[in-house]
């Protein structure tokens, strides 16, 4: 008898077998290769016939060229910064597609001419703002506010609360960005106790703005004060406003989260923000406020550095013209719901043996927004073991761990991801 391994199909072969060269055009040969190369490797070491080599290359394709997977976010934490912040609506990731090929972003279909970038998501954003004279577009809040700094502040001061200097997370710094844009930080207050004084003492012929940071992950709480925004905004010199989590107005549920209209009604001369906390958009930075700012912004030569391409423009106005994002969806489901969708979801897997019960618990918003606030919530709760299984399985889906059960928040899965949730649980066995 010959040697088995003689018989494996070789590369060129497999490359021609018709559904792995339907791949190949569809995913890229190097992709294919891959998945040719492990079924060849797993017959060379027996653990699989020759015959089976194609059938296993097959099957061992990735669905997407790209690796990025998507996640089933049951932890409960609404805004999830590992799970890339806010899901788009279903609104904006059709008009993502729509704009992924050849777009009119910067062509005035009308006239045939040159048309301003980005014109439809910035009016959609003021006609969510009124308060705002004009708005801008960046790759994210970070940008929004270097590019205050380079366009207003390098070589001058910025003037902020020492209970505002804020880490956003992954090690990065506010007052560390600023200040690597060139501009000089000029601290007032402590850490809990901040006066419209302290401020005004510090503005000067140096001053290039005032700025207010909303702690947006952290609570202090005890003896503390702080000046509202309508009190820093009578300094005679600019005020801009970071509200963080991008809700541009006020929310009912979340009574101390500043929003973008109140901060300009306040007197903010510009507040910057992110697309893809509350807002429950595409990852971007806005900036709303003063229109002779907002343009020195806009025609700022670094402005160009931190543009945001067409695909986020085009999830952004849909985002801000279409229907009630996931994450606003979330944020508002009511736990009566909740718990009717959990109670499904548990008939379903007890129906089929699994160990899994509804137990209340708390949401929370999360990704730098509403710190502090609960929401209370109902999991289906399983034996710890599943928290593992569930995040390595084909369609993952990450919980969280609570004194020794694996938790599945239901107010962060999207109702039509239900059946997808009560089958990856089953396919774990
Ligand atoms: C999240 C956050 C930022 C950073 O925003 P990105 O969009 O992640 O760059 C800045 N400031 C505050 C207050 C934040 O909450």
């Amino acid at each position: 008898m010959g040697d088995p391994r003689a018989d494996i199909p070789g590369t060129d072969r497999l490359l021609h077998e018709p559904r792995l060269a339907e791949a190949a055009g569809r995913l890229g040969r190097a992709v294919v290769l891959d998945a040719i190369r492990t079924a060849q490797d797993a017959a060379r070491s027996g653990a699989l016939l020759p015959g089976d080599v194609a059938d296993a290359a097959v099957a061992a394709l990735p669905p997407l060229a790209s690796s990025m997977r998507p996640v089933v976010n049951a932890t409960g934490v609404i805004v999830h910064t590992n799970l890339g912040r806010a899901p788009l609506s279903d609104a904006a990731r059709d008009a993502v597609v729509a704009a992924s090929g050849t777009t009119d972003v910067e062509l005035d279909l009308g006239t045939g001419r040159r048309g301003r970038r980005g014109a439809a998501a910035t009016a959609a954003l003021l006609d969510a703002v009124p308060e705002a004279e004009a708005a801008h577009v960046v790759n994210n809040n970070a940008a929004a506010l270097l590019l205050c700094a380079l366009a207003f502040a390098v070589g001058r001061e910025i003037v902020v609360s020492r209970g505002e200097l804020v880490e956003i997370g992954d090690g990065f710094r506010i007052p560390d960005l600023l200040e690597s844009a060139g501009a000089r930080l000029r601290e007032v207050g402590t850490t809990n106790r901040t006066s419209v004084a302290d401020f005004a003492d510090a503005v000067g012929d140096q001053t290039a703005f005032v700025l207010r940071v909303h702690p947006s992950n952290y609570t202090v709480t005890g003896f503390v004060g702080t000046p509202t925004v309508a009190g820093l905004a009578g300094l005679g010199v600019p005020l801009v406003v970071d509200v963080g989590s991008g809700l541009l107005r006020p929310h009912p549920l979340l009574p101390r989260e500043p929003d973008a209209a109140g901060a300009l009604r306040e007197g903010a001369d510009l507040v910057t923000a992110s697309g893809d906390k509350l807002l429950g958009g595409p990852q971007a930075g806005l900036l709303l406020g003063r229109a002779q700012l907002v343009e020195r912004l806009r025609r700022h030569p670094s402005a160009r550095a931190v543009r945001v391409d067409k695909l986020t423009l085009a999830a952004l106005e849909a985002t801000l013209r279409g229907p009630a994002t996931p994450t606003v969806r979330a944020l508002e489901a009511h736990v009566d719901e909740l718990r009717r969708r959990a109670t499904r979801i548990v008939e379903t897997l007890r129906g089929k043996g699994t160990d899994a019960a509804t137990v209340p618990c708390e949401s929370v918003v999360g990704g730098g927004g509403a710190p502090g606030v609960r929401l209370p919530s109902v999991a289906v709760a399983l034996p710890e073991r599943y928290a593992a299984a569930l995040r390595t399985g084909a369609d993952p889906v990450q919980g969280r761990v609570e004194d020794g059960h694996c938790l599945l928040d239901v107010r962060t899965v999207r109702p039509d991801q239900d059946e997808l949730l009560s089958a990856a649980v089953l396919a774990c066995g």
